[in-house]
């Protein structure tokens, strides 16, 4: 049974460069996304599905900045 799925984020995690992050297999908006080597909070699913549609760059990278930021 998985109760959690990676995927790939086009902003690496902050503290580890790490692009592989975790979150829960029902995928809520609100569900908290951690990276998958580290652990450490990075941003919420709704925040990493923008992330996602936006790909990498400049706006991607403030988001995930400003979500890491303001913690869990
Ligand atoms: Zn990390």
């Amino acid at each position: 049974m998985s109760l959690s799925e990676d995927f790939r984020l086009p902003v690496a995690c902050p503290a580890c460069g790490s692009h592989l992050m975790r979150v829960s297999s029902v995928k809520n908006p609100d569900d908290q996304v951690h990276c998958a080597s580290c652990h450490r909070f990075v941003c919420l699913w709704h925040e990493a599905q923008t992330v996602l549609k936006k790909g990498s760059g400049s706006e991607s990278e403030s988001l995930i900045e400003k979500a890491v930021n303001r913690g869990a």
